[in-house]
């Protein structure tokens, strides 16, 4: 569907309309990435590049304190945890387009060999011979990779209710059922970057900021964890790029996922701006500490991408959900 909505024209109408309703101020939108191969990167800057100038962060918290508006359809990249792909498949598409991004780094995991604990799921997932998994009382059948992945995900939401120390051994448990070492070849693609890789990409350009140590929820831990996590993660990237580190990522990042504590604890430890996984798109008036991102998965497609940004893809649900589409035309 995505397709047929990029390709025909309605997405351009939409956008055209939107632009109008929007007082004409062109849109700017925050892009969420995790985890992305080189070839799909590739694609999804190539047809941004279309339709946004892409800038780095920094230059939209500038505009934020002029309560000022980009003069064209503006996009920002940014990637959290800081997994290997970002040095092996999204620096060398950043280099090859010269365009910004900026990376919210677990500081705890970079240059070891662990896995946060949802990659060591979605690991274990993708890469066990096991067809079926039961767990908490659902049967996830295991054949395919868009089942794998949805158990995976639907796995990790649940275990994101779980105290810690609970969570760590049911997914070292977890791990051992499906017969996957975390320090096994595969898990190569899981792992974090190394220092010595996030200082050639600074020096390179990209952006990096503070994403916390271990990525606890904030609101679910003590306060006192919680401002360990938010500044010795900003220390630790500043002691081993040597640059000052501005802006931070909450982990997990929806509503409930931070608070106004949370929000003073950053602005205390110096951070100019704070980003959310709160879906919608950003306007001069927005609050700095609760930034809203559009969350792009490695599944998707370049022309849903547009549609997604557009926010074309939220109308279409919302009339879906309302039944004013039938259901035949869904696909
Ligand atoms: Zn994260």
């Amino acid at each position: 569907m995505c397709t047929v909505l990029y390709s025909t024209g309605v997405y351009r109408l939409y956008r055209s309309v939107q632009s109008r309703q929007n007082r004409g101020e062109p849109e700017t939108v925050i892009l969420n990435y995790h985890r992305i191969g080189g070839r799909q990167f590739d694609a999804h800057v190539r047809v941004l590049l279309r339709h946004y100038r892409i800038v780095p962060l920094h230059e939209l918290v500038e505009r934020s304190a002029r309560r000022e508006p980009f003069p064209v359809p503006t996009a920002i990249l940014t990637f959290d945890d800081g997994n290997r792909c970002c040095y092996t498949d999204v620096l060398p598409v950043l280099t090859r387009y010269h365009v910004p991004a900026s990376i919210f780094l677990t500081t705890g995991y970079v240059g070891t060999p662990r896995l946060l604990w949802f990659d060591a799921v979605e690991h274990g997932m993708m890469h066990t011979t096991r067809v079926t998994l039961s767990c908490a009382g659902t049967v996830y059948p295991l054949r395919t990779v868009g089942e794998r992945r949805r158990a995976a995900q639907m796995i990790v939401e649940h275990l994101k209710q779980a105290e810690e120390a609970v969570r760590l051994r049911e997914v070292d448990d977890l791990l051992a059922f499906l017969g996957v070492s975390p320090d096994g070849p595969t898990a190569g693609p899981y792992r974090c970057l190394s220092w010595e890789q996030v200082r050639e990409m600074a020096a390179a350009g990209v952006e990096f900021g503070g994403h916390t140590v271990t990525h606890p929820i904030l609101t679910r831990v003590p306060v006192g964890q919680a401002d360990r996590e938010i500044g010795e993660s900003k220390a630790a990237i500043q002691t081993h790029v040597g640059t000052p580190v501005r802006h931070f990522a909450y982990p997990n990042g929806r509503v409930g996922d931070f608070n106004d504590e949370i929000i003073g604890l950053v602005k205390r430890h110096g951070y100019a701006c704070a980003l959310s996984t709160i879906p919608g798109r950003w306007a001069p008036e927005d609050d700095l500490f609760a930034l809203r991102r559009v969350i792009v998965t490695e599944n998707t497609g370049a022309s849903a991408l547009m549609v997604k940004l557009s926010g074309l893809w939220d109308q279409m649900r919302h009339l879906l959900a309302s039944g004013k589409l039938s259901q035949k035309n869904r696909e």
